[in-house]
């Protein structure tokens, strides 16, 4: 087995949740966005017991939630006004329980990722009908994005929360659109959230960082892959990817946006592994192994993959301010691990 799914799997919890980091002082906590793609990789790894883990975990933190998504719902439908606080959480404890503890909890593309990575595990299981155990939370999380999915929150970097992020829309439209076989209704929602990222998200032919900011962000590759918005070949997605490269690219590696400071802008191991899978798909062979191999060379002796590595670029004074608040940036990150195992699979043609 790759070493990759070992820490993997070394470090699942027995409840079935993933933390992000065992051992980076903020990330002892399982987020539904690194979880989704994570279980996803262990799907694509042939691991889907632990997949299956992980989803049931989440089924059972959000049964805990029910009702709390119905007062929602409720007071929505009667014009209240909700705090941002008051939506669902992006990150659960690994026993399931939301911890209130004031972080920027109000992030919609983990839901839309959870439904997505069910979607695939089903699909990667032949799996034709939705068990039992997900029915409950499944439609829950529908009912919460069908009626919130334009709402503005944070996004999948955990800031500006008054905007509408492509990515968290492309993360929401790849959830309908798995689910869309099991709940007609998905099906729908999923065009609705396709038509206002066309004709929002799109300025001078390419996809921006959020409705009304023109720069690219390195999660806008999700629009194509995985979630299949638009195709790895549609030019609006050719030319994000073209400025992307152009404007992010830092010693091989990509930093998130060009005006990150989070521990001073270092190139994200998992980000870089995405431009792999990305060309993968579109057909770049040639450049997703060059991407698996720059990957590759940020493993420790232990063979660990970081969040992020330091880079010709990176500002140091942002860097000590993070590492002083919080010490150096996690390492291993367990969703760097998922998305090299990703790109793996994708290039043994797995
Ligand atoms: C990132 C999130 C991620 C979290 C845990 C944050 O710094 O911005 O995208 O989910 O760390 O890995």
């Amino acid at each position: 087995m790759h070493r990759d799914l070992h820490i993997i799997r070394h470090h699942q919890h027995a409840s079935g949740a993933y933390p992000a980091s065992p051992t980076f002082s903020q990330y002892p906590y399982c987020w539904l966005r690194d979880g989704s793609f994570i279980a996803y990789a262990m799907d694509r790894a042939g691991i889907p017991a632990s997949s299956r883990a992980f989803h049931l975990w989440v089924a059972r933190a959000l049964e805990a939630q029910t009702d709390h998504v119905r007062g929602l719902l409720e007071r929505s439908r009667r014009g209240e006004p909700i705090r941002q606080a008051e939506f669902l959480p992006t990150r659960f404890t690994l026993e399931g329980e939301w911890k209130e503890d004031g972080w920027p909890n109000f992030q919609l593309d983990g839901y839309g990722q959870w439904l997505w990575a069910l979607g695939e595990h089903l699909r990667l299981s032949g799996e034709r009908e939705l068990p039992e155990a997900f029915a409950g939370p499944v439609r829950t999380v529908l009912d919460y994005l069908e009626r919130f999915w334009d709402e503005p929150c944070y996004d999948a970097w955990e800031e500006h929360p008054t905007r509408l992020h492509t990515s968290t829309l492309a993360s929401i439209y790849g959830g309908f659109s798995a689910m869309a076989g099991f709940f007609p209704s998905a099906a729908q929602r999923a065009q609705e959230v396709r038509r206002v990222v066309l004709e929002e998200c799109v300025e001078e032919g390419r996809f921006v960082k959020f409705v009304g900011n023109p720069a690219v962000d390195a999660s806008l590759l999700w629009v194509s892959t995985p979630f299949g918005l638009v195709g790895e070949d549609d030019p609006r997605m050719r030319a994000t990817v073209a400025e992307i490269e152009r404007t992010l690219l830092r010693d091989g590696g990509l930093i998130r946006y060009a005006a990150d400071t989070y521990f001073g802008a270092g190139a994200w191991v998992l980000l870089t592994a995405w431009l792999g899978w990305y060309s993968a798909r579109a057909g770049e062979r040639r450049r997703a192994e060059e991407l698996y191999a720059w990957v590759e060379a940020r493993r420790d002796p232990q063979g660990h993959l970081p969040e992020q590595v330091t880079v010709p670029g990176t500002n140091p004074r942002f860097l000590d301010y993070w590492t002083r608040q919080w010490g150096s940036p996690a390492n291993p990150l367990l969703w760097s691990h998922a998305m090299q195992t990703i790109l793996r699979a994708e290039l043994e043609g797995a």
